[in-house]
């Protein structure tokens, strides 16, 4: 049985991963910052031929004034990015292929998974200097629409969105929470959501910078600034373009994700209103690893009801769609737990290859503590 897997795994590899469905997953290693450089930490990851991934585990000597290397993991990704990786890069290999998708009226997505402090945020976002995959691909998309696209005749259309303790909100314009409901024409759709229409990707950056500083944060016991928030970039593009005599109308949907730190809530404060908070993120990256799960065993039901993240995500994960998983990391080893479940977690999406073919609930227990028993099983399992 093995054996077969393995063929197919193969099989499915030697496939353009794009055109099969595959979600095609990526490893974005961080520079060591200026504080882990002072605690005197060192790296933990190794990357070699910008695919092959080593991780090492320290322990400290007895004598506590070295550390010495216990044993070491490999993983091989669609592509690793060493820490003096560009931002263009990182954009260049993950999510310009998706721009093209775009422009053949497809549904793209593109995640970004890991650790509180990890990158995620530089990468989906970046700085004024350095902007990141979101502004990137604005930039790539408004340059295609304007090369093929008839004449102007297009228009993109953005919302900034994030799910925070399991309520969805308008970044860019914040007040209550948003009713998910369900449209017979464009899926699951946040009812009120503001769409802004761009006009060219110079804008996006303030727009989003902004849209960030709306973003709910907690002070948390790991990370002061540590965000439990998800934040979802929308972009619907409609344009005409020329199929034989005539144009044809088409609509593109390219959706950015800057997970919420995927640190397991056990590693935090667990008391008063935050264990609930902590609960219910979990609970929304619980839903998304189950979906990825069940998208994995090929299981018919995927349980994409279960939380507000999975039912916004639900036509952006599985075959239907292309989608990209860019896992953050950071190479310090005193982050060596965090890193590990990033990249098993990375790791198990690389599997996802099947075609969704019918949507339906699967049971999430409700108690913490059925979660977490649920998650370390997860845990347990992707570990084998
Ligand atoms: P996250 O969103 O995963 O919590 P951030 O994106 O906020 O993490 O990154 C944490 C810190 O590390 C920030 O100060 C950020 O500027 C810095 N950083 C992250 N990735 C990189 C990178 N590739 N190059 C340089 N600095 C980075
Ligand atoms: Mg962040």
């Amino acid at each position: 049985k093995g054996r077969q897997l393995n063929d197919g795994l193969e099989a499915a590899l030697s496939d353009d991963g794009m055109q099969s469905g595959r979600i095609m997953v990526y490893v974005r290693l961080r520079p060591l910052s200026k504080m882990e450089k002072e605690a005197g930490s060192r790296s933990c990851i190794r990357i070699v031929n910008k695919r092959d991934v080593y991780l090492t585990e320290f322990a400290l000597e007895t004598d506590y004034l070295r550390l010495k290397r216990l044993r070491g993991r490999h993983f091989a990704f669609d592509a690793a990015f060493p820490e003096n990786t560009g931002q263009q890069e990182v954009y260049d290999t993950s999510t310009a292929e998706l721009i093209e998708g775009v422009m053949q009226g497809r549904n793209c997505s593109v995640f970004c998974y890991g650790a509180t402090g990890a990158g995620k945020t530089y990468t989906m976002l970046g700085t004024m200097q350095s902007p990141g995959v979101m502004v990137l691909a604005l930039k790539d998309l408004f340059f295609k629409l304007k090369q093929q696209s008839r004449g102007d005749d297009y228009v993109v259309k953005l919302s900034y969105l994030e799910v925070y303790n399991e309520s969805v909100r308008d970044l860019l314009s914040p007040g209550r929470p948003l009713v998910l409901r369900e449209d017979s024409k464009q899926g699951i759709v946040a009812a009120g959501l503001t769409q802004y229409q761009a006009y060219s990707a110079d804008e996006v950056m303030i727009l989003l910078q902004r849209g960030n500083q709306n973003r709910q944060t907690e002070p948390t016991r790991v990370n002061e600034t540590s965000s439990r928030s998800h934040a979802i970039l929308q972009v619907v593009a409609e344009y005409k373009v020329q199929q034989e005599a005539s144009y044809v109308s088409r609509v593109g949907k390219l959706s950015l994700i800057d997970l919420a730190g995927s640190e397991r809530a056990l590693a935090t404060d667990q008391r008063t209103l935050r264990s609930l908070e902590g609960a219910n993120i979990n609970r929304s990256l619980l839903a998304l690893s189950s979906c990825i799960n069940a998208l994995v065993e090929g299981k018919k039901h995927i349980p994409f009801r279960n939380s507000k993240l999975t039912q916004l995500l639900k036509d952006s994960l599985g075959g239907a769609c292309q989608t990209a998983m860019i896992a953050n990391i950071s190479p310090s080893n005193i982050c060596f737990g965090e890193t590990q479940n990033t990249l098993h977690w990375a790791d198990r999406a690389k599997e996802i290859r099947t075609k969704v073919s019918s949507n339906e609930d699967l049971q999430i227990p409700e108690s913490q503590e059925d979660q977490t028993k649920l998650l370390l099983q997860m845990q347990k399992e992707n570990q084998q």
